[in-house]
């Protein structure tokens, strides 16, 4: 494979095209998306207690989130239809890709966001690839009844979960593990929101089995936030609330994907409080080097968790999904992290006083 991205050679499209709808006629578009390093664990394994913990950086990705591998099959079929216009629904990550891979194909995009409840920097990344953005007075739930009644309208591609060309460029995650592990992992923990990741990675592992290149399927373990999750519940939440802002949705469109592949796996969806989420982004970024989003953490806040309640983990060989980069939410990481800076005299003395050397 070339070392140069933007070629026909290179990005999900192109390594796994025999298992992707792409015909003659898809554009093999790319901004060199997949392919994320699987870092293993140097401190959390051992609290887990399992033989191997690992975390797949997803947050690596070009807009910095599992986004782009669906998007850009997404925004290639959107092409190859003769779409010049693509929508989403947003949290925030979706529209940092769709806006990116819209930019790059000379698309117009349009993303339809709850006011006031994204983070800052996928609301940059989205203004700056040129997407118009359309803030509702509304949460994300009502951004998708919008999105999806305005594209049946308008000639304009829908490029939320909701595309199956989403979930297909998303499975591509779960043949990386595979290949990279040689078999699949016994447990893969995921942050769950609308619900999409979960359904494809699920459908990944199914596909790479039925291939013979897995001798097993993993237990999808997801994990929802305590003050958004449907699916715990068994009903939709009217009003979601967690500061883990790409997991704050009250009824997922892919529910029966998420419970599918929980209950197809042998696997479970559960709840992590707020203060739970946190204090996984905290370990993650100081105990082994990975700034996360908040949404990210809650699957390893949840796998702590359910070692921490006695869980037998041993011998077990467990991944957790890192979906987005903490970059994304710095104002997030300042209010947990940040001390009250007070600028001293620029003399060697204060500073090491200041240092307690
Ligand atoms: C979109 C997103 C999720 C949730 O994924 P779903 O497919 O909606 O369940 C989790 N974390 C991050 C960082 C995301 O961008």
């Amino acid at each position: 494979m070339s070392a140069i991205v933007g070629q026909r050679d290179a990005g999900v499209l192109f390594r796994f095209k025999d298992r992707l709808p792409v015909t003659d006629a898809t554009p093999m578009i790319t901004l060199g998306e997949g392919s994320t390093p699987l870092v293993r664990s140097v401190r959390l394994e051992e609290a887990v207690g399992c033989e191997a913990l690992y975390f797949k950086l997803e947050s690596c990705n070009p807009s910095g989130s599992f986004k782009d591998r669906g998007m850009v099959v997404a925004v290639a079929k959107a092409l190859e239809r003769g779409d010049t216009a693509v929508l989403c629904a947003s949290t925030g990550n979706t529209s940092a890709s769709a806006a990116a891979y819209a930019a790059r194909c000379h698309l117009r995009v349009y993303v339809i966001v709850p006011h006031g409840n994204i983070a800052e920097g996928k609301l940059a990344q989205a203004v700056a690839h040129g997407a118009r953005i359309i803030a509702i007075d509304g949460g994300f739930d009502d951004a998708l009844r919008l999105a999806r009644e305005i594209t049946q309208r308008h000639p304009i591609a829908l490029v939320n979960s909701v595309n199956p060309h989403r979930i297909e460029g998303q499975k591509t995650a779960s043949f990386e593990i595979v290949d990279d592990l040689g078999d699949a992992p016994d447990i893969l923990c995921l942050p769950v929101g609308n619900a999409g990741n979960i359904t494809a990675y699920w459908k990944g592992f199914v596909e790479s089995y039925q291939r013979e290149e897995a001798t097993k399927k993993p237990l999808m373990w997801g994990f929802q936030a305590a003050g958004a999750a449907p699916i715990v519940a068994g009903e939709p939440v009217a009003e979601p609330r967690t500061l883990a802002t790409a997991i704050r949705i009250g009824n997922p469109a892919s529910w029966e994907g998420a419970t599918n592949a929980r209950d197809e796996s042998g696997g479970d969806i559960r709840a992590v409080t707020d203060d739970e989420i946190v204090d996984a982004y905290r370990r993650l970024a100081q105990e082994e080097g990975i700034f996360c989003e908040p949404a990210s953490a809650a699957c390893v806040a949840g796998l702590l968790g359910r070692a921490k309640d006695g869980e037998d983990l041993a011998g077990k060989t467990i991944v957790c999904v890192i979906t987005g980069n903490g970059l994304k939410d710095p104002e997030r990481a300042m209010a947990e992290f940040a001390p009250e800076l007070h600028a001293i005299a620029p003399e060697v003395s204060r500073v090491e006083a200041e240092m307690g050397l």
